[in-house]
């Protein structure tokens, strides 16, 4: 045997998508490309399957439920996330992955994921948008600036959800095993914490 052998595959970087239907997909390449991971947009269902982990981006739930629907990936985006792969969604991501919309717009799905109730644009119209420091369960070191844009909270969460951050009172970071999600937008303000705190967790899954 001997000690030169390459590095065995496990250590490979993990490959991590960005679903890329509509939102601030390449923030998201940006910030996890910074956190080590090989970042790759994903539109298809054969694209979908050779991820080990996938982001889904802030933009607008209402419509990224209706382009996964036309695209064919509401099925196995559930299929996957149901059997384990680490997922995580910002702002609209976090609706997409919520069991339950307090006010849907008429036709709109979620994957699920995560047991929650979300409030859409709890937080107020565009013009109210804000950021502001937030403390999150398993980010070492100061708070993240959680930037807020619309932004939904999370009402309430069933058992098996833990709630990562409050903001104000209301619920804005959950973590229910390998799914994650906030309300506000990591990727817009180059603090990479919360996507390496991902990736740590797409690689605890491989
Ligand atoms: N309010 C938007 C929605 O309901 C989310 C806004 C965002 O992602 N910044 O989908």
């Amino acid at each position: 045997m001997s000690d030169t052998l390459p590095l065995p595959s496990a250590e490979a970087p993990p490959v991590v998508g960005v679903l890329a239907l509509q939102g601030d997909v390449r923030e998201h390449l940006i910030a996890l490309a910074a956190a080590d991971a090989v970042a790759r947009p994903i539109r298809r269902p054969e694209e979908l399957a050779e991820v080990d982990g996938l982001v889904i981006p802030g933009g607008e739930s209402t419509t990224i439920s209706k382009l996964a629907a036309l695209f064919g990936l509401m099925e196995p985006l559930r299929e996957r996330v149901r059997a384990g792969m680490p997922v995580y969604g910002t702002c609209a991501g976090l609706i997409m992955l919520a069991e339950k919309i307090l006010d849907p717009r008429s036709g709109q799905e979620t994957i699920g994921g995560i047991d929650m109730i979300v409030r859409r644009n709890a937080f107020g119209r565009q013009n109210e948008s804000f950021e502001s420091a937030v403390a999150v369960k398993g980010v070492e070191g100061d708070p993240v600036e959680g930037v807020f844009i619309r932004a939904p909270w999370v009402e309430s969460v069933g058992a098996a959800a833990e709630v990562l951050a409050e903001h104000g009172g209301h619920i804005v970071a959950v973590r229910q095993g390998n799914a994650l999600a906030t309300s506000f937008h990591p990727e817009l303000t180059g603090d990479h914490r919360v996507h390496a705190l991902f990736v740590d967790m797409v690689r605890a899954a491989q």
